[in-house]
């Protein structure tokens, strides 16, 4: 069966909300095919040009490394630009922006939010899937040495993102409490927050998230 959301969760856009490594980017996947709405992770763009060596990729790269917040400034210039793009007229999945109260205010100005997901996930069980997460840089699927393990044969193929290590992670997590989780009250109280359990099967923890959707 093909799965589907009501119109009416479908106009503006949606945001994945949560700490490092709650499943934002695996549950955007399934939204992805939902919606049609184009994924827009400031993390992959930021990597990307990173590897590109690019102007931005050097600005942030030291953050990035240190597992600490990209400045405002530098965010919300990347996301004005990536609205600009055809694509995005019909709302996007954002994935790990906004980040920051300033950085939403900005989102606000320019774009319409629907819904934000918020994935619960406890500090406990972050540093165990981050330290563990592993990618294959053909296809880009994100694999975890004990929660889904890659086919034998492409083991040696597999990738650990350079800010994937316990040091980076308890730093990313401290950002996380100290400059992005305020958030969710910020779009609580304009009645946009939808809670889901994330230490759930990757399968259930989706399913919820469709079905709250559904439901708005
Ligand atoms: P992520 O892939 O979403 O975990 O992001 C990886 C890193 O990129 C973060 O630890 C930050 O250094 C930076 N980053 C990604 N998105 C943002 C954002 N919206 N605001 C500030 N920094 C960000």
């Amino acid at each position: 069966m093909t799965e589907s959301l009501p119109r009416n969760s479908m106009n503006g856009s949606i945001v994945l909300f949560g700490p490092p490594g709650a499943g934002k980017g695996t549950q955007a996947t399934r939204i992805v095919d939902l919606t049609s709405k184009p994924q827009v992770s400031t993390g992959d763009m930021l990597r990307a040009a990173l590897s590109e060596g690019s102007k931005l990729g050097i600005e942030a790269k030291s953050f990035m490394e240190a597992g600490e917040l990209v400045p405002d400034d530098v965010i919300i210039g990347l996301i004005s630009e990536r609205l600009k793009m055809d694509d995005a007229k019909n709302g996007v999945l954002f994935d790990g922006f906004p980040r920051t109260i300033a950085q939403a205010r900005e989102l606000a100005k320019i774009a319409e939010v629907s819904a934000v997901v918020s994935i619960e996930v406890p500090d406990e069980s972050i540093v165990r899937r981050i330290v563990g997460r592993r990618m294959d840089p053909e296809t880009g699927e994100i694999y975890h040495i004990d929660f889904k393990p890659a086919p034998e044969s492409i083991i040696n193929r597999l990738i650990q993102r350079k800010d994937d290590n316990e040091s980076t992670v308890r730093n990313r997590l401290k950002a996380y409490h100290e400059q992005t989780s305020p958030l969710a009250i910020w779009y609580e109280n304009q009645g946009l927050l939808i809670k889901v359990d994330g230490e759930q099967t990757i399968k259930n923890v989706g399913d919820e998230i469709i079905s709250k959707l559904s439901a708005r």
